[in-house]
């Protein structure tokens, strides 16, 4: 500002002094003339440079700043130094908004900008996906035009937002969300929403589990507590006795199986992965569940094996028998006597089947996807006369996810039922390296 007066004086001054020199040489008239010329001059050249800054102020905001000389040059550098601040400053801002756009746009929660009237102003893609809804099209629509639901709508209307909503979706897989509204800014509102499908799934099956336990528990010691109080009244003589203690320990075994198997299931689910070093000789394995097979059907089932010996497994020899075991006593349990129980073990470099095949009572369809479901049964009576849990098959799946095993299981009602363990190629090593490793050591 002082170097713009200092400039402003010193063309002032040196127009006065031109003039008064001529003045004095040439005479007063051509004096005033020069004077009065200067004067003119400077004022078309403010004019000019004047000009030029309403031009640039009434054009686009990036235009380029005008040049001038003088007074003016000065003024325009540091209209042009502001101007590169202010984009600068500008695309900054773009930028923070853009990413917080992303960010917004990428979070895992629904986020949806309501105004007063609760009309769509903003939202994410997880509350497209949430609500099904199209964030463009649907811009400007009140929300509970979109999301209908009576539930939803008395809860965005009803304005009690101390607790989240919690919101099945019917028509999006059943999808369970926690919806909450929280005011923002200028009376608009934020709505939130959040997919918890799977925390509501695990809380009823754990709803569940917990009333399975108790019931199957109960259900045994209500008659070990029926019997006590019997034998406790009546006086029995020694044999009714010994049958009552005979049905009371058949209850205790019952109890103790069950308290066994979950006991295993957790172990399954809370145990380090098995070491893929421990090498299972499936050979002699095979022939030692055939044995044990045939003790357990006491010769009321034909046992078959059929082998390869190519193959042998990397994994826990001890959960994968007691997998392998489990399949096999089920096909001797819910096979009638006289029925054909076979083991297969079938390998290939690609990956290897064990499979278990009986001529017994077979599942129908319908509950097949459910079998290995824990405590889920058929037929609660058969599974309990023959000693069953209802937990065997969700110890099988437990065990073999461990291994990246799968099951599959076939069956038709009246004539069999195959389960097949599928192992893939990873889990296999070539006899021949077993045999190697002996003959080397
Ligand atoms: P359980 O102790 O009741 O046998 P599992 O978990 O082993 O429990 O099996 C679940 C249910 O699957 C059984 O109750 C039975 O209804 C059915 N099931 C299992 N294996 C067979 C089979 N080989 N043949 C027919 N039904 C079977």
């Amino acid at each position: 500002m002082q170097n713009l007066l200092v400039k402003t004086l010193l063309a002032l001054g040196l127009g006065a002094l031109a003039a008064l020199v001529a003045g004095l040489v040439l005479g007063p008239a051509w004096g005033w003339a020069l004077l009065a010329l200067w004067f003119a001059a400077l004022l078309a050249n403010h004019l000019r440079h004047l000009r030029s800054l309403m031009r640039w102020v009434q054009g686009p905001a990036q235009g380029s700043v005008p040049e001038g000389a003088g007074v003016w040059r000065d003024a325009f550098t540091l209209l042009y130094q502001r101007q590169r601040a202010e984009i600068r400053r500008r695309r900054h801002l773009a930028r923070s908004l853009a990413r917080s756009r992303q960010a917004g746009r990428a979070l895992p929660y629904g986020v949806a900008i309501l105004d007063a009237l609760h009309r769509i102003v903003w939202c994410n893609d997880s509350c497209e996906t949430h609500f099904k809804i199209d964030a463009k099209a649907d811009a400007g629509q009140p929300f509970t035009n979109l999301v209908r639901q009576p539930e939803f709508v008395q809860y965005v209307l009803g304005g009690d937002f101390s607790v989240p909503l919690e919101l099945k979706r019917a028509q999006s897989d059943g999808l369970i969300l926690s919806v909450q509204v929280v005011p923002y800014v200028d009376s608009q509102w934020l709505l939130l929403s959040r997919d918890v499908t799977q925390g509501a799934r695990l809380e009823t099956m754990r709803r569940d589990f917990v009333a399975n336990v108790s019931h199957e528990l109960r259900t045994p010691l209500t008659v070990l507590v029926g019997f006590l109080e019997t034998l406790q009244e009546l006086s029995l003589d020694r044999q009714q006795s010994a049958g009552y203690l005979k049905m009371m320990s058949e209850q205790g075994e019952r109890m103790q199986r069950i308290i066994g198997d979950l006991l295993t299931l957790s172990t399954l689910e809370s145990a380090p992965a098995p070491p893929p070093e421990e090498r299972i000789d499936v050979s002699a394995l095979m022939q030692r569940l055939q044995r044990e097979a045939e003790l357990l059907s006491s010769g009321s089932h034909r046992i078959a094996l059929d082998a390869d010996a190519g193959f042998d497994l990397l994994g826990s020899e001890q959960e994968l028998a007691s997998a392998f075991t489990n399949l096999i006593s089920n096909a001797i349990r819910y096979t009638p006597l006289g029925g054909t129980v076979r083991l297969v073990w079938q390998a290939a470099a690609a990956g290897a089947f064990f499979t278990v095949e009986d001529s017994g009572i077979g599942v129908e369809a319908e509950h097949i996807p459910r079998l290995t479901e824990r405590f889920y049964r058929v037929d609660r009576s058969r599974s309990r006369e023959t000693g069953g849990t209802g937990l065997g098959l969700a110890i099988v799946k437990h065990a073999l996810a461990r291994h990246q095993a799968t099951l599959e299981i076939e069956s038709e009602v009246g004539k069999g039922s195959r389960f097949t363990v599928k192992f893939p190629s990873q889990r296999l090593v070539p006899v021949r390296m077993r045999v190697a490793d002996h003959t080397t050591a």
